[in-house]
């Protein structure tokens, strides 16, 4: 038998699969099983992608592999990883390493197994010696003591009972304790923010009617686009993901709930932990490699059959898939910003498509794409039947500062009344940026074209987009003068106003550097959980589907700053945003309000989300996007060009431009995009015409293009990337 093996090599150069012939004892070896391969003087670690009863390769070239790991990945996974690699324009070693186990892909050999613990138990003998007349030392009665509520890892009881391994190993051998070798978790769990979901509710009308229908289509074998769950905030959409993941279970299948970040929402995650215990593998940021390898190997086998995750846990290693769950589907973290950029949610459908499985999206601000794709299921009203708070539109223009007089009175109530507000600035740090009074000079990244923005508390001036920073400068290089200029307001400097004004009441900030440690983010939620009153300030991580009963105001400043971004999607992202936040107010018996500030309270975006009309947003939005021919009436693929030193990505945007076959799309560029991390860039963005195979066509021309101009010696210096859907 000959088994073609794909290399788990990132490089580019090496293109698989190589041929190798798999003996006799090697008969277990099927798709998905994991080699170490010889290559020429190498050994590579590689996937098996198909089996063949010959090989083209003269028999006497053709080796054998030097060992099989025992773990690997079911046939379906390998051919989603394959797909996924054509799909983006990736390498298959990129496609593969997504689905294999953790670290796999990063060219060495996983971790296979899992860490044992030894476990102290008392015996009969060891009871009755407590009481009994045994002759025993001070420490080996300590030791048998604490046993006494039962088995503990030999490591704690070391400690607790002051003794060491050798007053154990005495213990065992006069049969007092037993010592095993037990198979340890390392599995922290996750801790939840914020109410927790009863048992035994009764679902309202609604959410019966869209379990209905999902549990139709888990008997019917599946669906082909999906079900979307268009639940305003606060109408019991998780309750629903909870019940339809039941009933998979019931029927024998597993299911996936893919989540945002789970740091941000560690409720949601946590609802699912609780309601199904350790049939539930939780796959967070915060896990090391041995324990993501530890959950990824529970779900392999089996013995979990939940997997709730970001993104990455769409390649969970599951057997007879009956659901896929995608909440808040017009999460950005779903797209992937590495090579390979995947969307999940592309790749989720990809998937319940092959395994006959169910998928539903849901969300309170569905994508357009959705709506359009998937059939609807509404959830109109919160449970609690509790309307939508009020949103009031405020100018900024009239106001001095960042807080319009209205909104400071707003929270100046809330301080007054010991209740809670959330504040959202979609900006980091203190101000924007730094100018000199005398003579203008603006401080940039010198790797980027872009202002450096200070930060306060660190003392420097930092640039968003490379991570450079520097000391803030005492004075002036260009002039000498000493009086600098600070321009506009970031979280960190509304933090410090917010705390000034409203004192005594606790201001707490969320933003990417009151939390640079992922793990810090829980327990500043349960922070502002816990306290009685206060204000939670920060960028759009704290518009997330946090769910605080006894918020009763929530702001956006400068809500329009994001329309100001040349992007098609920008539109979507300030409806989506202003909505999500306006959400988090008023989920309890004292209601809500919510405060938007603007520069123009008369844009779309902002007067539909105060409306709380989705769907009069989603109407506009899909005639504005047909009109201009963006997805879902187009596919976008962009590529851009890098280099050092200018010019070569501008020659070779220009001859990509040139190679790519006119028919397959229309071409925009190339544009010259600012200097970023020190590279100059430029782009050209691809509308293809919808359709699955036009959009084929058009990326397997683009991936043609890219690569003559990847091995062209006139281009040398030059850098391609290329995104399928971009973000
Ligand atoms: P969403 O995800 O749509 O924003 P959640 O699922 O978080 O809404 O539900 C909001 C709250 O309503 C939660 O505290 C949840 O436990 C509760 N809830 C959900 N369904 C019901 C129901 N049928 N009856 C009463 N309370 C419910
Ligand atoms: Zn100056
Ligand atoms: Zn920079």
């Amino acid at each position: 038998m000959i088994a073609k093996v794909e290399p788990l090599t990132p490089a580019r150069a090496l293109r698989g699969p190589f041929d190798y012939r798999i003996p006799g004892e090697m008969a277990e070896v099927g798709v998905g099983s994991m080699l170490v391969v010889p290559f020429g003087r190498r050994r590579l670690l590689g996937v098996v992608v198909a089996l063949a009863e010959e090989s083209e390769l003269p028999p006497e070239r053709l080796v054998e592999p030097l060992t099989a790991l025992d773990s690997g990945v079911p046939p379906e996974l390998v051919r989603l990883g394959l797909w996924l690699a054509d799909e983006y324009c990736s390498t298959p070693a990129r496609g593969l390493a997504l689905v294999l186990p953790p670290g796999a892909g990063t060219g060495g050999l996983p971790r296979v197994g899992v860490r044992l613990a030894l476990t102290a138990e008392l015996t009969a003998a060891g009871r009755s010696a407590i009481g009994g007349g045994d002759h025993l030392g001070l420490r080996q009665r300590a030791a048998i003591e604490h046993l006494e509520d039962g088995p503990q890892p030999a490591a704690l009881l070391v400690r607790a009972a002051s003794c060491d391994h050798s007053t154990l190993r005495s213990l065992e051998a006069r049969g007092l304790i037993e010592l095993q070798r037990v198979e340890q978790r390392r599995r922290p769990g996750v801790v939840g923010v914020g109410a927790s979901a009863p048992r035994g509710l009764e679902l309202t009308s609604d959410q019966r009617a869209a379990l209905a229908a999902i549990e139709a289509r888990l008997d019917r074998g599946g669906d082909p686009h999906g079900l979307l769950l268009h639940g305003v905030t606060g109408s019991g959409k998780t309750e629903v993901y909870l019940r339809a993941v039941a009933v998979a279970l019931a029927r024998g299948r597993s299911a996936i709930v893919l989540v945002p970040e789970i740091a941000l929402t560690p409720q949601t995650a946590a609802r699912f932990e609780e309601r199904f215990g350790d049939t539930v593998a939780v796959l967070h940021s915060r896990l090391g490699q041995g324990e993501r390898h530890d959950e990824w190997l529970r779900l392999r086998r089996g013995e979990a059959r939940v997997c709730v995750g970001p993104r990455s846990a769409v390649f969970a290693p599951l057997s007879d898939l009956g659901l896929i769950v995608i909440d808040e589907e017009h999460d950005s973290s779903y797209k992937q910003e590495g090579d390979p950029r995947y969307d999940a949610r592309r790749v989720a459908e990809r998937r319940a498509e092959t395994c006959g499985a169910v998928l539903v999206a849901g969300s309170a601000t569905p994508r357009p794409e959705s709506v359009v794709r998937m059939e609807r299921l509404a959830l109109p009203e919160r449970v609690d039947r509790r309307l939508l708070p009020p949103v009031e539109l405020v100018s900024s223009l009239e106001s001095s500062g960042v807080l319009h007089p209205q909104t400071l009175e707003a929270l100046g109530a809330v301080g007054d009344r010991g209740e809670k507000a959330i504040v959202l600035l979609n900006r980091r740090g203190w101000s924007n940026f730094l100018s000199c009074r005398s003579c203008g000079r603006v401080w940039q990244c010198r790797q980027c074209d872009v202002a450096l923005v200070l930060h306060r508390a660190s003392g420097r001036i930092a640039c968003h987009h490379c991570g450079h920073s520097e000391v803030v400068p005492p004075a002036c290089p260009d002039c000498g003068s000493v009086s600098l200029a600070r321009h506009g307001a970031g979280t960190e400097r509304l933090e410090d106003e917010l705390t000034r004004l409203l004192a005594p009441l606790p201001v707490f900030r969320l933003d990417a550097d009151s939390a640079s440690d992922r793990g810090a983010i829980p327990a500043l939620l349960r922070r502002f959980d816990s306290a009685a009153a206060g204000v939670l300030v920060g960028t759009q991580m704290v518009a997330k589907g946090h769910d605080f009963p006894d918020v009763t105001l929530a702001v956006v400043l400068d809500a329009d700053a994001t329309l100001r971004f040349p992007d098609f999607r920008a539109e979507e992202r300030t409806f989506a945003l202003v909505s999500q936040l306006a959400g988090r107010s008023g989920r309890g018996p004292r209601g809500g309000r919510v405060i938007v500030q603007c520069l123009d309270p008369d844009v779309r975006a902002l007067r539909y989300a105060a409306a709380h009309d989705s769907d009069g947003f989603i109407a506009g939005e899909l005639e504005r996007r047909r009109a201009l021919g963006y997805p879902p009436f187009s596919h976008l693929i962009r590529v851009v060009c890098s280099a050092r030193e200018p010019g070569p990505e501008t020659a070779a945007a220009a001859q990509i431009r040139e190679s790519i076959d006119p028919g397959s799309a229309t071409v925009l560029g190339p544009a010259p995009l600012f200097r970023r991390a020190g590279r100059e860039r430029s782009q050209l963005l691809l509308k293809v015409p919808a359709g699955e195979g036009s959009r084929a066509r058009a990326v397997a021309s683009v991936r043609r293009a890219v690569e003559a101009a990847a091995s062209d010696p006139t281009l040398r210096g030059a850098s391609f990337s290329v995104d399928v859907d971009p973000e």
